[in-house]
């Protein structure tokens, strides 16, 4: 297909597209041919995710051009050229030696948006041990849980952080040997060190060793309905697919000024944040600061940001105010807008159209699934409120599953079932660490089961519906309410708790918790104040509940399991459903909500 009459029709494209024509991609794509745009290790000694995002570029001419420009929240500016970005991972990769981190060895990153938390990230992936990061608003359970099912060796933070929700329990993690500070000169003890100390002391130079594309490389932790977190496991031919979704889903080419505003904190943030631009040798901007929508529009026009993916929360924010960006702003250089994380409301696309003089293209893909999957893309019709259509490579389809637990694809359109995926795409997770059982329970009849719900249309178009569990997703970020009820049962006053999310206009859900309280406990005000603090302090602002609601009694089944499920349907007054595995002193006594005294 020529490039001049798709960049009439689509007047705001102004470079070729990468993908000109999807179901002529989708046809002719094969992974192997996808192979040969990266270079693998020299001397065929396999493939590395950080030799194909940053040597590869550093031993070009590229070396100079700028990788990252970080945004500090204060004003100040670092920009790190592909060369800076190698040398400070070669050094990061020797800091790993010299402490004998091995192969496979966990190395954890947990810091706000800092420059040094990249230079680990990457440094981590090149000396072949794995990078497993943690979001900086996680409370100290959140973090010292992950640390332990992750047996982190190595914890790359900052001082307040590591005061704040380490320090105190480091005697719990004995497989932890090492803390490094990115905020301090001086190291505090014999194994709580100075990293900018050591960056400046170590090698620039360093040879990654050969690296198996099946090596792990990071291990993202997700939240299930029930139980422990779980790590998902992903392996360095994944930046496959961070390259391919760069490519078509994204839209980069190398002279984009690229902004990813995920947190490296959540798989987001390390695929699309880290791995996908640099990949592509574009030109990324890092900002330390929270979402504030006037420094979010002055980075766009400041910047000339050409491609910017964000999340639906942010959107809607950003809808919310009296702003209007595309007069107020120069964003004349922004020429493609994406969105993930949550259910992008068409309305958003309108806004997008109206406001920012661009629509924007919603895509789907979740931390299992290590990069996009199913997207919107600059030279298809965008169907506001859908998530598009498979990546070339992917199949993707609904399913829907029989007595016996076999699963069936639904081949008529507009049916509601499971979201399922063909596995073997090469950034799909290897396995939740230490579980194998319930990452076998993933896949049936040779789909991977996504956990939600959605719908099919005539012309292959995705609609999402919903989760098929109680994961509940707030401001694009996701809590298991296991994790939730299980802090707040740490208090004394609680007997039990039920937690889920109740829908929001701009977050998406907020996380509420009924609790049913331990006599001689009474309900009140204070109480219900008290258990918001002592959650937020246990948990941390992301995961904590925001509403609290006590009640006499939970709803259980027979075997005692809280039906959150129904908790659900009776705060938004739907239909309950079936409630036949129903506790009966539930059924006699219905749950009624306690009036704080
Ligand atoms: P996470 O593993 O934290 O990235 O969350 C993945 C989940 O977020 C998915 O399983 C979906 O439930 C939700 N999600 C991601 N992208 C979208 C989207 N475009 N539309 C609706 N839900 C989404």
């Amino acid at each position: 297909m020529e490039w001049a009459p798709i960049h009439k029709q689509l007047g705001q494209l102004t470079v070729a597209p990468n993908l000109l024509d999807y179901e002529a991609a989708r046809a002719s794509f094969s992974w192997e041919s996808l192979h040969r745009e990266l270079s693998g290790l020299p001397a065929g000694r396999g493939l590395n995710l950080v030799y194909e995002a940053v040597d590869r570029h550093a031993n070009t001419l590229w070396r100079n051009h700028l990788a990252i420009r970080w945004l500090g929240r204060d004003g100040a500016v670092r920009d790190f050229t592909y060369g800076d970005l190698h040398e400070q991972s070669n050094r990061f990769a020797n800091i790993l030696d010299a402490f004998g981190i091995c192969k496979g060895d966990r190395v954890f990153g947990l810091s706000e948006r800092i420059p040094e938390l990249y230079f680990a990230a990457l440094g981590t992936l090149k000396h072949t041990s794995v990078f497993c990061p943690l979001f900086s608003a996680f409370g100290p359970e959140p973090i010292h849980q992950r640390l332990g099912l992750g047996d982190a060796k190595l914890l790359v933070t900052t001082q307040r952080q590591y005061e704040r929700k380490v320090a105190q329990l480091r005697s719990t993690l004995p497989e932890l040997k090492f803390v490094l500070l990115a905020d301090i000169g001086e190291d505090v003890s014999d194994d709580v060190l100075s990293l900018p100390r050591l960056l400046n002391e170590a090698s620039p130079c360093y040879t990654i060793p050969a690296t198996d594309p099946e090596d792990m490389a990071f291990l993202h932790f997700t939240s299930g309905t029930t139980g422990m977190p779980k790590g998902a496991i992903h392996v360095h031919s994944a930046v496959y697919m961070h390259y391919m979704t760069g490519k078509y889903a994204l839209d980069l080419h190398p002279e984009d000024v690229y902004w990813c505003t995920a947190d490296p904190g959540w798989v987001t943030g390390t695929s699309y944040g880290i791995s996908a631009p640099l990949c592509h040798g574009v030109t990324s901007i890092v900002d330390e600061a929270e979402f504030d929508a006037e420094r979010w529009y002055q980075n766009l026009e400041r910047e000339q940001v050409t491609v910017w993916y964000t999340a639906p929360t942010a959107i809607r924010r950003l809808m919310r105010l009296d702003l209007e960006p595309r007069k107020q702003f120069d964003l004349s250089r922004l020429r493609f807008v994406a969105s993930v994380g949550e259910p992008l409301n068409p309305e958003a696309v309108v806004w997008g159209m109206e406001k920012l003089g661009l629509p924007i293209h919603d895509n789907w893909w979740q931390t299992e699934t290590g990069g996009i999957m199913i997207a919107n893309y600059p030279t298809m019709d965008i169907r506001p409120g859908s998530m598009g259509r498979p990546l070339p490579g992917i199949e993707a389809a609904i399913v829907q599953r029989s007595e016996d637990g076999s699963v069936s694809v639904v081949e008529e359109p507009n049916v509601q079932g499971d979201l399922a995926l063909r596995p073997g795409w090469p950034s799909m997770f290897r396995g939740y660490l230490h579980d194998e059982e319930r990452y076998q329970k993933c896949f049936v009849d040779g789909w991977y089961i996504t956990g939600d719900l959605a719908e099919q249309d005539e012309d292959g178009y995705f609609w999402f519906i919903g989760r098929a569990d109680d994961i509940i997703k707030t401001a694009g970020h996701m809590v298991g309410p296991f994790e939730v009820e299980s802090a707040l049962m740490e208090h004394p006053a609680v007997a039990e708790a039920g937690v889920i999310g109740v829908p929001d206009p701009i977050i998406g859900q907020i996380v509420k918790a009924f609790v049913a309280l331990r006599p001689p406990a009474q309900p009140s005000e204070a109480l219900r104040l008290e258990l918001l603090g002592f959650a937020r302090q246990r948990l941390g602002s992301a995961v904590a509940p925001k509403l609290i609601e006590f009640e006499d009694n939970l709803p259980k089944t027979r075997s005692g399991k809280i039906m959150r499920r129904l908790l659900k349907a009776r705060e938004l007054g739907l239909p309950e459903g079936d409630v036949s595995t129903l506790e009966s002193a539930e059924t006699e006594n219905r749950l009624r909500p306690v009036a704080a005294a």
